[in-house]
């Protein structure tokens, strides 16, 4: 670390816990504080060096895609902080105050009245999906309750699948995970795909309390390489290896919760750019980065409860899929800067700060720092606009 960087961490600490008394009502001392503040315009951190908030601009990622504060638009990182900035321990005066009042407590939205607010929690908070059982026994007349896979439909415009894997245990310490259970939804939460699975080696431990699977469901279990094809057909939805690797074409967006171990264990790969995983999307983690679990962000963000006993695939693609679908709903401001940007299109995310000199960056203004500033993952509600590769006129996610 260079002695800049050591000066600025400092630097930033300092500000940071003068920035918080001003903010709680404690009148700094009259006297010492002269001189000009720089803040920023998104996080409103205050500095008191323009290199500081310079410094601050280039690393922070700041965007219009950020979870934002209805009352006083300041840019948080994840949900999670927007929750603290909102309700947490060191509520923001007039921001908890009006959120109490008028904000809903999943999407963290705030509204211009109580009763627009009531009417829109009604709608915001989601009945848990069907149990797959019930799902299975309806459609018992054509197949057999017990029947080790189900075949359905997927509606032909359907832009994305929800996969669940459930993983018995292998290994003599029974901690290698075998998918013995897989079950995809489309968009408009069909069930697509549901099989038991063939365990790619032996079982030592079935997870009963969690899996609800006994050696009874795999007896006549599909063999992987069956599942597999089965899923490639859902997924590339017809379209050529070379296209869906280089850009999407016809290809499908794969949705999930830790999707890179639920493809793992069906001996799987999918292309990066068509992952959507609740896990790994920034703001749907922890502050610090961490994921949440899939029962966390249902219980939190759609409020209802799942995995309460027996995990159940259906249920838990669908909540993927409901959060994704969520997300991708958000309305970003994105008019001029954007559609044209291809930092917002491709997974490659050079700062634009590192084409600038130092002597012009000094000159700009907080505002036009931020107008450069961009993010360091690609914002999903991206996916529901017009202008990218080849989807057509329609928003697919225009009912959310
Ligand atoms: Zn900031
Ligand atoms: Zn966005
Ligand atoms: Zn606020
Ligand atoms: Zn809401």
């Amino acid at each position: 670390m260079s002695d800049f960087q050591v000066g600025f961490l400092a630097a930033e600490k300092a500000d940071e816990s003068s920035h918080l008394s001003m903010e709680s009502g404690v009148e700094p001392e009259p006297v010492k504080t002269p001189s000009k503040r720089h803040r920023c315009a998104a996080c409103f951190k205050q500095y008191k060096r323009k290199d500081h908030l310079i410094w601050h601009m280039k690393t922070s990622y700041h965007s219009v895609h950020q979870p934002k504060c209805g009352v006083c638009e300041k840019h948080c990182k994840s949900f999670e902080s927007l929750r603290e900035h909102l309700t947490g321990p060191l509520p923001k005066g007039n921001c908890s105050k009006m959120f109490a009042e008028k904000g809903c407590d999943l999407c963290m939205k705030i509204f211009d009245s109580s009763d627009a607010a009531s009417t829109h929690k009604e709608a915001c908070r989601l009945p848990p999906p069907v149990p797959i059982a019930t799902i299975l026994s309806d459609s018992a007349g054509s197949q057999n309750k017990m029947s080790s896979s189900f075949n359905g439909c997927i509606a032909a415009d359907s832009k994305a699948v929800a996969m669940d894997c459930e993983m018995v245990g292998g290994g003599s310490d029974e901690s290698v995970d075998i998918c013995a259970r897989v079950c995809l939804v489309d968009d408009a939460e069909n069930l697509v795909f549901h099989a038991y699975v063939q365990p790619a080696s032996p079982v030592t431990n079935y997870r009963h309390e969690v899996t609800g699977l006994t050696a009874e469901h795999l007896q006549d279990a599909m063999p992987l390489e069956e599942v597999q094809a089965k899923i490639k057909e859902i997924l590339y939805n017809g379209e050529i290896l070379g296209r869906v690797r280089m850009n999407s074409g016809k290809a499908r967006l794969l949705v999930g919760h830790d999707l890179e171990h639920d493809l793992e264990s069906l001996g799987l790969s999918y292309p990066d750019h068509l992952l959507r995983d609740t896990a790994k999307y920034p703001p749907l983690m922890k502050t610090n980065l961490v994921s949440h679990s899939l029962k966390y962000l249902t219980q939190t963000y759609l409020g209802y409860t799942i995995q309460a006993g027996i995990h159940d695939p259906f249920e838990d693609a669908i909540s993927a899929m409901r959060l994704y679908k969520r997300m991708c709903a958000q309305v970003h401001q994105l008019e001029g800067l954007a559609i044209n940007d291809t930092n917002y299109h491709t997974q490659s995310f050079i700062s634009v700060f590192e084409l600038k000199r130092q002597r012009e960056l000094d000159k700009m203004s907080p505002d036009e720092l931020f107008e450069l500033s961009r993010p360091n993952y690609r914002c999903w509600c991206l996916d529901s606009r017009t202008s990218i590769q080849e989807q057509s006129n329609t928003n697919p996610w225009g009912s959310w």
